[in-house]
């Protein structure tokens, strides 16, 4: 008798699922999120929008844009045949009420999806995690550009916050005028942040870490919760897990490889 594990990280569960609760929760939420990417990917859509984070702003090019991003589109395509995909795979082609078969548009597919009570069910349901996963950093790339100055730590010598793109070696202070290196930065944020005990959002912990130069992604955070090497220490108010930054940064000196 072979045990049934979740497609995603091997933790036995019941006959008849694919995924495991927290799998099952970590996809839908991730369904979730696709929604307002969506928006912000139709609103990219048009070349004459600057698109600065999730609120493009419209801006004035020197010369006549194209009318629409190809790249967007093509993106936005994808996106829809994989939402689409598994919105069948859940709901099931009946060829007697062939209407049924018709999908709603890709929030509507995402949704419908996130909530439905056949996707820790489903067999192929790791492909259609991993086609999400896969699509969002791409997604991200799109509406997030990175050459988006963000807060990076506090000035070493007065203390107020200073920003950078993600490329920048340098920054000057805006008030002090000092000009110190991006990582020195980053890391006295990492190393106060540790002291303080503090818990952040997996997400936040992977690019805290990653600014201070340490290669740990999000995804790496939370294979790390699954396999109870770090519990979350509460959840934030937007009702997230967090976790002490002390005990994230800890696992990095030993952690073994992923297999
Ligand atoms: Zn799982
Ligand atoms: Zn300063």
């Amino acid at each position: 008798m072979s045990v049934t594990v979740c497609q995603i990280c091997d933790t036995p569960i019941d006959d008849g699922y694919t995924l495991c609760p927290a799998c099952e929760l970590d996809f839908a939420l991730l369904l979730d999120q696709y929604v307002p990417w969506t928006h912000a990917l139709e609103a990219s859509l048009d070349a004459t929008l600057h698109p600065g984070g999730h609120q493009p702003t419209r801006i004035i090019t020197p010369t006549a844009p194209t009318p629409l991003r190809l790249d967007v589109l093509d993106h936005l395509d994808l996106l829809a045949s994989i939402a689409q995909g598994l919105w069948r795979r859940l709901t099931g082609v009946n060829i007697l009420k062939w209407q049924r078969d018709l999908c709603p548009d890709i929030i509507g597919c995402l949704t419908d999806a996130a909530m439905h009570s056949n996707l820790a069910k489903i067999p192929d349901i790791g492909m259609y995690v991993s086609q999400f996963q896969r699509l969002k950093p791409k997604t991200l790339a799109i509406i997030d550009p990175l050459d988006r100055a963000t807060p990076i730590g506090q000035c070493l010598t007065c203390g107020l916050t200073v920003t950078a793109t993600r490329d920048a070696e340098t920054v000057t202070c805006p008030v002090c005028g000092r000009e110190q290196t991006a990582s020195a930065v980053r890391l006295d944020l990492l190393e106060r942040s540790i002291r303080s005990g503090k818990a952040f959002t997996a997400g936040e912990c992977a690019r805290l870490l990653r600014g201070a130069g340490y290669r740990v992604s999000v995804d790496t955070v939370y294979s790390w919760k699954h396999r109870g090497l770090i519990d979350p220490s509460g959840r934030n108010d937007k009702g997230q897990p967090v976790y002490r930054l002390r005990d994230v940064a800890a696992r990095l000196g030993h952690d073994t490889p992923d297999d």
